[in-house]
C-alpha cells in the first residue's frame, strides 16, 4: 500500500484497539475497485471526535470541521534517521519532491445521520449514526461504500458494487429529493460521469434536468472546482455536452449550448498534454466565433471560476498566440520570435497542435522546428539598449522605447547586423 493508505490503516487500527469500529470510506474505497489510485483515504468512525482526539492525543489531531464531526489526525514524526542530521541546503528541504512525500493528515469523520438542507448546500444540523446512516447521507452510490481492513470485506448499504460493477451514477436514495438538498451534487454527477466514464441513470438524469437552474446557489468557485477537473479529461467534451443536454451549461457556461461537438472532440484528441490551460484555450477558440468573443468569456470565467493569475494569463497568451502559430510560415521572424520564448509557450503550442488540422501543418513544423534553435540564435541579445543610447548622448524620452522595439525588429529579421550598423539607424530618425 501507498504511504497514505498505510498512514489510513495505521489510523484505523488504533482505533480498533482502542475499542471503536473504524472503515475507508467514499471515494478511497470506490478508486480502490476500479483500480484506480485514491486521491486521499478518508476514514469514518463510530467513534465521536471528542473520541478520536482521546485516542491520539490532542496535540496529533486537528479539529478540522469539528461541526461535521471530522477530525484530522497527524501522521506520527518521522525517526530522526543519520540522513536527517546532516545539513541539507534549504532549496533541497524546500523541493516539491521532498513536499509530494510529506503525509497530510488523515481525515476520520464519525458516522452521521445529515438533518435537514435548507440552503441548498449544507446540512443545517448533523447527528452521530452508525455506518449505514452515514452511507445513505453520501451523494452516489458508488461513493458509498465503506472497506473494512479488518475482515477484509467492502460494507455496501446502497447497491454501489453493482453500480460499480455496472459504471452506472446513481443516487442513493430518492435523486429529487438528493438534488434538492444539495446543488452541487448534480456538478459532481458529470465531473464522476466524465473522470470514470460511467453512464447516468435514468432517474438521476431527469432530476437534475429538474432541478438545473438551482445550480445558481453554487459559488463560481465551487463549479470552477470542478470544471478544473472535468477539462483535464479526453473525455472533457463528453461533460460538457452532458451539461448541455441536462440543462447545466447556463449556470456553468452558457457558450457551450452553441458548440460544434465533433470539432471539440477533434481537438481534444490531439491535444498533446492534459492542461486545464490548454483545454480552456481549446475549447474557447472552437466555440467562439471571434478572437474578442473568446477573450471576453474568458474575462468573465476568470471573475466566476476565480482562475489564478497564472491560468488566466496563460490561457490569454494561448487564444491570442495559438492561431498565429498555425499560420506562421506567413509571418516574418520578427513576429513569430516573441511568441516562441514566451513563458506560456507550451500552453500556446499544446493549443496549436489541437486545432492543427494535420500533424504536420506547416506553421507547426516551423514552429517546432525554430524551438530547437540554440539560445543566442533563438533569443539574441540586443544590439542596443537604453544605456548605450544614454551613453552615446541621446537624451532619454518616450522616443527611446519605439526606437529600441524598431531595431530589435530589423535586428531579428536580419535588416541590421551590429552595433554601428544600430547607431547608424538611430541617427537616421528624424529629431525629437
Ligand atoms: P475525489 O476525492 O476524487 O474528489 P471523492 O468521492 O473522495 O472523490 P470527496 O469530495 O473527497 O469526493 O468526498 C468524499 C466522500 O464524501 C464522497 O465519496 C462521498 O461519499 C461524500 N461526499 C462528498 N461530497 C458530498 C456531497 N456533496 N453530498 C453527499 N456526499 C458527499
Ligand atoms: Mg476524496
Amino acid at each position: 500500500a501507498s504511504p497514505p493508505a498505510q498512514e489510513a490503516l495505521r489510523v484505523i487500527g488504533r482505533l480498533r484497539e482502542a475499542g471503536y469500529f473504524a472503515v475507508l470510506a467514499g471515494g478511497c474505497v470506490r478508486d480502490a475497485l476500479l483500480g484506480r489510485i485514491p486521491k486521499d483515504f478518508d476514514v469514518a468512525t463510530e467513534a465521536t471526535p471528542d473520541s478520536v482526539r482521546e485516542v491520539f492525543g490532542k496535540r496529533n489531531t486537528l479539529a478540522f470541521g469539528a461541526s461535521f464531526g471530522v477530525i484530522g489526525v497527524l501522521p506520527p514524526k518521522a525517526k530522526k534517521g543519520v540522513a536527517d542530521q546532516l545539513p541539507s541546503s534549504p532549496d533541497i528541504a524546500d523541493s516539491p519532491e521532498n513536499a509530494k512525500d510529506k503525509l497530510l493528515p488523515t481525515e476520520v469523520a464519525t458516522f452521521r445521520a445529515d438533518g435537514n438542507y435548507s440552503d441548498g448546500r449544507r446540512p443545517d444540523s448533523v447527528t452521530y449514526g452508525n455506518a449505514e446512516a452515514d452511507a445513505l447521507r453520501r451523494d452516489f452510490t458508488i461513493n458509498g461504500m465503506f472497506y473494512d481492513p479488518v475482515s477484509a470485506k467492502v460494507l455496501d448499504y446502497v447497491g454501489g458494487l453493482d453500480d460499480l460493477q455496472s459504471k452506472q451514477l446513481r443516487t442513493i436514495g430518492e435523486a429529487s429529493r438528493r438534488f434538492d438538498e444539495d446543488k452541487l451534487r448534480m456538478l459532481r454527477a458529470v465531473r464522476f460521469m466524465v473522470t470514470l466514464q460511467l453512464t447516468m441513470e435514468a432517474d438521476t438524469m431527469s432530476a437534475i434536468q429538474e432541478h438545473a437552474d438551482s445550480l445558481s446557489v453554487v459559488s463560481g468557485e465551487r463549479i470552477g472546482a470542478e470544471m478544473r477537473r472535468v477539462m483535464v479529461q479526453t473525455d472533457a467534451p463528453r461533460g460538457l455536452e452532458l451539461l448541455v443536454e441536462i440543462g447545466l451549461a447556463d449556470q456553468v457556461w452558457p457558450v457551450l449550448k452553441e458548440a460544434t461537438w465533433t470539432r471539440l472532440k477533434a481537438a481534444f484528441e490531439k491535444m498533446p498534454t492534459r492542461s486545464f490551460e490548454i483545454a480552456m484555450a481549446t475549447t474557447l477558440l472552437v466555440v467562439h466565433s471571434s478572437h474578442a468573443q473568446a477573450v471576453k468569456d474568458l474575462t468573465q470565467l476568470t471573475k466566476r471560476w476565480k482562475l489564478s493569475v497564472a491560468e488566466q494569463r496563460a490561457i490569454a497568451s494561448a487564444l491570442t498566440h495559438a492561431p498565429s502559430i498555425l499560420s506562421c510560415e506567413a509571418i516574418p521572424w520578427s513576429e513569430l520570435q516573441p511568441i516562441l520564448i514566451d513563458r506560456d509557450i507550451e500552453a500556446i503550442m499544446g493549443t496549436a497542435v489541437s486545432l492543427a488540422e494535420t500533424e504536420h501543418a506547416n506553421g507547426l513544423s516551423r514552429a517546432r522546428e525554430d524551438l530547437q534553435l540554440e539560445p543566442a540564435k533563438l533569443n539574441p541579445p540586443p544590439l542596443l539598449t537604453g544605456t548605450d543610447l544614454i551613453q552615446a548622448g541621446y537624451s532619454s524620452g518616450p522616443h527611446f522605447r519605439l526606437w529600441l522595439m524598431q531595431l530589435r525588429q530589423l535586428q531579428l529579421d536580419g535588416e541590421i547586423r551590429d552595433r554601428d550598423d544600430a547607431f547608424k539607424w538611430v541617427q537616421s530618425q528624424p529629431e525629437v
